[in-house]
């Protein structure tokens, strides 16, 4: 049996003339590309209450959230910095609900992005809220959506990590579409990769089950080696979390 990996989604609010201010579910469709490859059958979530989303893990195999709009500060007790972005607090209270209940059920967790930004978040870090204005000699960390499919900048891997063993070395070149980044690591987790100035870009939970988290967008980048080892390797533990039930 193929595993059942949920993926979360963001709102599109229309500008079409005949539909203007519908709000629908959306998902960029790289992320159901790469699930399907890997050997997994993709779903998509749409965001409902904290009750739905541990229900819904309970169906599930796997998670994986998904990028989108920044985070509400809010949720990690700060105040919004003059260049925070769009937030969506009914997209956050659903992800933070499921993030928690699918690693406290067992259910392996790649988040990507403001996923891994989610992630921290949700188990007790906090963020940077906008690289640019925030980190000293900062490289450029927002590509353009057309070039997205483009290496932009190196990370370099801390050895020892299951992100290395996936990597099979310590630097590999990433894409890079974001302006905010983890700033103090949730408890449990380890720095995996960092930029040239000092941005964090992976980190992993230290225990089980499966749980990475990257900054880039693998989804983005198809023939990259490390994206096929990634998801190959997600799909495979949330198999084994499917065989075990
Ligand atoms: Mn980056």
């Amino acid at each position: 049996v193929r595993p059942l990996i949920g993926i979360s989604t963001s709102t599109l609010v229309s500008s079409e003339p005949s539909r203007l201010g519908m709000r629908r579910f959306a998902l960029p469709t790289y992320y159901v590309s790469r699930v399907e490859e890997a050997g997994g059958v993709p779903v998509m979530l749409p965001y409902a209450t904290p009750e739905v989303a541990e229900a819904l893990v309970q169906r599930l195999d796997g998670v994986l959230l998904s990028g989108g709009v920044d985070v509400d500060p809010a949720a990690y007790g700060a105040e919004p910095h003059a260049r925070l972005g769009e937030v969506d607090l009914a997209r956050d209270t659903f992800e933070l609900a499921l993030v928690k209940a699918a690693h406290a059920a067992g259910r392996p967790v790649l988040a990507i992005c403001r996923g891994m930004q989610l992630a921290n978040v949700a188990f007790g870090g906090t963020l940077v809220q906008d690289i640019d204005s925030q980190v000293a000699g900062a490289l450029r960390h927002e590509q353009n959506t057309t070039d997205i499919e483009q290496p932009s900048h190196s990370v370099t891997i801390e050895p020892g990590t299951e992100l290395a063993r996936l990597a099979g070395g310590s630097r590999v070149r990433v894409n890079s579409f974001h302006h905010q980044s983890v700033e103090r690591l949730a408890p449990g987790f380890r720095i995996t990769a960092r930029a040239a100035d000092g941005v964090i870009e992976a980190m992993e939970h230290e225990g089980r089950p499966w749980f990475q988290c990257v900054q880039w967008h693998p989804e983005r980048l198809p023939t990259d080696a490390l994206t096929h080892a990634l998801f190959a390797s997600f799909v495979q533990a949330a198999e084994g979390r499917s065989r075990s039930s």
